[in-house]
């Protein structure tokens, strides 16, 4: 049927059976949405396009003296334009009543079939091009609603990408993202995480299934003294009570999540960009600027201009030069006292002994006598995720200077990991001397070790902190720092990457909100960012206090010898007592090590 004889045909309908098709496609295309597991906020978000698109399609309707010609491929915005200009889209060849404007709104890219998203290094050409892409829409900038909103987006993080990768997914036709990330595509990803419910559903809205990636009843914590056989503490609720329909909210462990690998999660997120991302690695961006039309400059290591952006978002982590742009110097992230040397063991129930190996599974702690016999010292094991056997083999160090630490062991620099063989001699060497008291097969953990690399643990102040030293005229800025740029909190605290999610999520709602009005500009959307500046901070700011407090264990640890040691103490910073208020924290610790008990504490399980 050609174009004329199906709108011929549609016209002769009646204009209530006109009315049931539209609002049938739109059914459709939500079915199509459930299909694919949406993740309950998204859900939300399309109700609410939906019933909008629907109010749209009756406006529409009620308006067209005729039949409206569909365009394949016509997209929301443009619908809504056309709405405007009281005219319908332009028809095109072969599209009939079904092509529905709705259908494109949103819509699911199909994975398979969708080519790659564009990524690459740097070429004084692609930069070129990316600056004249940018510049092009400047002078073109008309905030009506069928302005694409261009997104620069520092960081190709986890965060980063779970933003673009909903802008992407959720309305390609509203946003023009561009990651910049100054590392290269095969960088170092980092290891195990264990990633929150609600991180999760962050994860599937941008496209990416965390469960894939997941560890199945690795959900545990578990700590021994080393050489001795029962744990300290386990932190994991037992199968048999589960099967009686204990939830683990009721022990108060709903935040013992499953192990997952970072970089797999990593990798599926850039897979799962749309083709109209474009990902810039080996791209720093170290300064952002407004010029007189409200537009954001983003400036290169070199100072050179890497194009104007409506809006940017820092999402480059905890050490963000970005930050600046909001935040003085004053609320820069600071170091903790602590330093991870961190290390990846390629499969540790190979290399350890059978002793060590049947005690890991989820997050295992070893804690043992340090070298003078005076304190104790940790070493914690994180395992990767479900299709690796690789782990993470940390141990904890307080150090003023982490730099002394670094040069001690001959590392190149403070970033990046190295798998220098004489360098992780070194390490071995370092830890020798360092665990020197504890039973050997702890110290030949670091036999299987590939590679390594010190992290120096930081955070940063707490929003009512931030918000005394705020960069002046920042406050007008469409500039937005989320996950560990605008809130990190030590590893430890096991949530920070789980805060990042939730961020990027929540951003990519407001983002389409905004556009959705058809009236943004950069002061509205600089409105909105400080809103969510704020929610976004006073969401991490229970445990940001909880870590403050319990962050400065040196004293305890050094103090403290193995045979005194309690976890609660490790906690608290100071020896435990029964007359202590905070006696609860290790009530609840012991009871729930006790209900282990009876499943031999999960030893053996995975
Ligand atoms: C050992 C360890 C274990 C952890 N375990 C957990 C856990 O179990 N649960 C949890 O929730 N969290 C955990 N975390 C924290 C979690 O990894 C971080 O919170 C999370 O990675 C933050 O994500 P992000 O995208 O905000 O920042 P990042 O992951 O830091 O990503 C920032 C990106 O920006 C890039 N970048 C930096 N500067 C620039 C620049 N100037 N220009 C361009 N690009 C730049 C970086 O290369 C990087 O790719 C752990 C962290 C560590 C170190």
């Amino acid at each position: 049927m050609t174009n004329d004889a199906t709108a011929a045909c549609w016209r002769s309908q009646p204009r209530r059976m006109q009315r049931d098709r539209m609002a049938d496609a739109t059914d459709a295309q939500c079915s199509m949405l459930n299909a694919h597991e949406r993740a309950p906020k998204c859900q939300e978000n399309m109700a609410a396009y939906r019933s909008r698109a629907t109010q749209d399609t009756q406006d529409w309707l009620s308006r067209l003296p005729s039949a409206p010609s569909f365009q394949s491929g016509t997209t929301a915005p443009e619908c809504q334009s056309a709405l405007q200009s009281g005219k319908p889209a332009a028809p095109a060849a072969g599209a009939g009543p079904t092509a529905s404007p709705l259908l494109n709104w949103g819509a699911f890219p199909t994975r398979n079939k969708r080519p790659a998203p564009r990524t690459w290094g740097p070429s004084p050409l692609d930069l070129a091009d990316a600056r004249r892409g940018s510049n092009h829409k400047q002078k073109n900038m008309s905030k009506s609603p069928t302005t694409t909103i261009t997104v620069a987006i520092a960081g190709g993080g986890p965060s980063g990408l779970t933003l673009a990768g909903t802008l992407g997914r959720e309305a390609p036709e509203c946003f023009e993202v561009t990651i910049f990330e100054r590392g290269a595509k095969d960088r170092d990803q980092g290891a195990g995480w264990d990633v929150s419910a609600e991180a999760q559903a962050s994860l599937q809205r941008a496209g990416v299934n965390p469960q894939v990636y997941q560890c199945p009843g690795s959900d545990n914590m578990r700590f021994y003294k080393a050489g001795e056989s029962d744990p300290l503490t386990v932190l994991r609720l037992p199968p048999y009570l589960e099967r009686l329909g204990v939830k683990k909210a009721y022990l108060g462990l709903d935040e013992c999540n499953l192990e997952t690998e970072r970089s797999k999660i990593i990798n599926a997120l850039v897979e799962s960009l749309p083709p109209s991302t474009t990902v810039l690695y080996d791209t720093v961006i170290s300064e952002a600027t407004q010029d007189s039309e409200g537009k954001m400059e983003l400036l290169g290591r070199d100072g050179s201009s890497l194009g104007k952006f409506d809006v940017v978002v820092d999402a480059s982590g905890v050490s963000s030069r970005l930050r600046r742009t909001r935040f003085t110097e004053e609320a820069d992230s600071y170091y903790t006292g602590k330093c991870l040397l961190r290390s990846t063991m390629d499969n540790p129930r190979k290399t350890c002994s059978a002793e060590i190996s049947s005690k890991l599974s989820g997050t295992t702690g070893f804690y043992g006598p340090s070298s003078d016999g005076l304190g104790t010292e940790e070493v914690m094991l994180q395992r990767f995720g479900v299709h690796s056997p690789k782990y993470t083999l940390s141990l904890t160090i307080s150090i003023q200077d982490p730099q002394r630490l670094v040069d001690q062991l001959k590392f190149e620099g403070i970033h990046g990991s190295t798998n220098d063989p004489e360098a992780l001699q070194r390490v071995k060497d370092y830890v020798d001397k360092r665990l020197a008291a504890f039973p050997s097969g702890y110290r030949e953990m670091f036999d299987g070790i590939s590679s390594a690399h010190v992290t120096r643990v930081k955070m940063h102040p707490s929003y009512e902190e931030a918000m005394k030293s705020t960069t002046p005229g920042s406050d007008e800025l469409p500039f937005l720092s989320i996950g560990d740029a605008l809130h990190a909190l030590p590893p430890w605290s096991g949530m920070s990457g789980n805060y990042s999610l939730q961020d990027a999520n929540d951003l990519a709602t407001a983002l389409i909100e905004e556009h959705q009005k058809g009236d943004w500009s950069s002061e509205s959307i600089a409105i909105k960012f400080r809103e969510l500046e704020k929610d976004f901070s006073l969401r991490t700011e229970d445990r940001r206090k909880e870590v403050a407090w319990t962050m400065d264990d040196k004293d305890y640890m050094s103090s403290t010898p193995i045979k005194d040691f309690a976890m609660v103490g490790r906690i608290t910073n100071k020896p435990w007592s029964w007359k202590d208020p905070l006696q609860v924290i290790a009530g609840f610790m012991r009871f729930v090590t006790f209900l282990n008990r009876f499943d031999n504490y999960g030893v053996g399980v995975l």
